[in-house]
């Protein structure tokens, strides 16, 4: 009885930054948890965002990237896509926090009377706060060690109370947490070596927040050498062999092999007291194979607002649509090339001419996105594709759009629109649904969202049916606020669109595609398959797409 009540003893490790931001702490994260999953043990991994807002929902992916959602609806970082797609798994919101979560939990709690007259402060209720979180993350997990990401870098104001959270973590039990700081050694063109000083001040930062690193990890250009690692070790107070090298890398799938040279999850279960068990790397192996290997191209164009065309590129607004593009094609064996276009290349006087080069893509993906800017473009794009029968997938609004091209192209519903694009056109063929219209006129915009996983039942002899194996229902995850409006649905299939994927009840339409014998792939969900790509299960929707590419045409 004894032994069952023993809680069981669970590990940390922290990634925090130093130098400077955007060097790799995200994959960091992701790939020592898939080292360690690697060896056996149970993970997870948690995100702390250090900013006021509750979720990402509401920050412009121009400036903050992807906005990542998961099963339960929550609108996330980016990173956490990454961990999802490393660790292979599902994480929850559980998972996620900021600062305006943290803060927004402890003065409801106040209110709710539920520090007994206590005064409550900063420190330590909100650090108390953050460890709750952490713990109840890797409780729903039952994970053996959680890898938790602290945003920001080590001295900034932001993040210090995070950090502070971890000091006491590791006071309370000093064998279960283990801190890494992944930081940025610059190699000056004037100078012509690697630079450590940057790091052995971030690492002084780190030890003002009462925090020691059991590892570092040397983002650099090139490998490090010896000598750096010996200088980095004494003056950063570390052992040598505990300095990581982590040189820029062609695919980031490549870092967990590498992080493995340098012996960095043996090191990292010492550390943590833990008795190594046999890893297999074999799956990531034969991943980065795959990657290297192959040799035809497929061309893959993504026609959005987010970015320019030449070399200015914000691709990290669609991470999950890039990597799931990546995965179906490296299990084609092909090798991916995207291309990207902006849809106001296709509005102005050289459309014509600009139209004309879609000729030479495998396929062209419309991806989501919000508001009116770009939509002339991306019909017009979505028109050539249909008639010249280039296979493509529409993602979200890239589905509403298709829809809207049908309608008027097709339909014979000239004036045919959205509401987010004009509220007062003849055909609102994309539109609200009530419930969330009375909503919107309260002013709830939080409520007027469709987020996270729904079902959906597949019609049985469409492409939709075939591509996912023959499933009755699939549940995929979405981030929108408009629908194909119900009414216009038979005018649509009367002119031949098929609603191949809908909600149980029929009333919501989530897959829309033409059939095989008029397109040999013109396929849009009105869901975000992306979010469901993974390296070691590529999502089938991007891989039928691929495929339909390779196909050769006919003429
Ligand atoms: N803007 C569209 C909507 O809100 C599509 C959203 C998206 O592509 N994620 O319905």
């Amino acid at each position: 009885m004894a032994e069952q009540n023993k809680k069981k003893i669970r590990k940390y490790i922290f990634v925090v930054g130093g130098v400077m931001s955007g060097v790799g702490k995200g994959i960091t994260t992701s790939s020592i948890g898939a080292l360690l999953k690697a060896r056996g043990f149970s993970v997870t991994a948690i995100k702390i965002d250090p900013y006021i807002n509750i979720d990402a929902g509401t920050m412009n992916p121009t400036e903050h990237g992807e906005v990542f959602v998961l099963e339960d609806g929550d609108e996330t970082d980016q990173d956490m896509g990454n961990y999802e797609r490393f660790l292979d798994t599902t994480l929850s919101r559980t998972n996620y926090m900021t600062t305006g979560r943290v803060y927004q939990t402890v003065i409801e709690n106040e209110r709710n009377l539920k520090y007994k007259g206590k005064c409550v402060q900063v420190v330590p209720h909100i650090p108390l706060e953050v460890i709750r979180r952490i713990e109840k993350a890797a409780e729903k997990a039952d994970a053996d060690i959680t890898v938790i990401e602290v945003g920001g870098t080590a001295g900034e104001y932001e993040n210090i109370l995070f950090l502070e959270t971890a000091r006491m973590l590791e006071l309370r039990s000093p064998d279960d947490v283990s801190f890494v700081m992944v930081s940025y050694i610059p190699t000056p063109k004037m100078v012509g070596e690697m630079k450590t000083k940057p790091t052995q001040h971030a690492v002084r930062a780190l030890n003002s927040a009462g925090i020691q690193p059991n590892v570092i990890i040397a983002r650099s250009e090139g490998p490090m050498d010896t000598v750096r690692k010996d200088k980095i070790a004494t003056f950063c107070n570390i052992k040598k062999e505990n300095v990581i090298s982590a040189p820029d890398v062609e695919s980031i799938y490549e870092v967990p092999l590498n992080f493995e040279k340098d012996h960095l999850s043996d090191i990292l279960l010492e550390s943590l007291k833990l008795k190594p068990r046999d890893g297999d790397l074999k799956e990531w192996n034969n991943l980065v194979k795959k990657v290297k290997n192959g040799k035809k191209e497929v061309h893959i164009a993504i026609v959005g607002k987010y970015f320019q065309t030449g070399n200015f590129v914000l691709s990290d607004s669609y991470v999950s649509v890039i990597e799931s593009i990546k995965f179906s094609a490296w299990q084609e064996g092909v090798k991916p090339v995207i291309h990207w276009l902006s849809s106001e290349d296709f509005e102005g006087k050289n459309t014509a001419a600009n139209i004309r080069t879609l000729s030479k893509y495998h396929g062209i993906i419309v991806p989501g996105g919000f508001g009116s800017r770009g939509i002339v473009g991306k019909l017009a794009v979505i028109e050539h594709a249909r008639k010249k029968k280039i296979p493509y997938l529409g993602l979200c609004y890239g589905m509403q759009l298709q829809v809207l091209e049908f309608a008027r192209n097709v339909a014979g519903m000239k004036n045919a629109s959205s509401r987010e694009i004009d509220p007062d056109a003849a055909d609102l063929v994309i539109d609200i649904m009530p419930d969330q219209k009375k909503k919107m006129e309260e002013e709830d915009y939080g409520g007027t969202m469709r987020l996270g996983a729904y079902p959906a039942l597949l019609k049985k002899g469409t492409i939709a049916y075939e591509v996912y194996g023959k499933k009755k229902e699939i549940s995929e995850r979405h981030r929108h606020r408009y629908e194909v409006n119900p009414e216009y649905v038979k005018r649509l299939e009367d002119a031949g669109l098929i609603f191949s994927g809908t909600s149980p009840d029929g009333e919501l339409m989530e897959i829309a595609e033409l059939p095989r014998g008029v397109h040999p792939f013109f396929v849009g969900s009105q869901f975000h398959p992306e979010f469901k790509g993974r390296p070691f299960a590529p999502h089938p929707l991007f891989t039928s797409f691929i495929k339909a590419g390779l196909k050769p045409k006919k003429k």
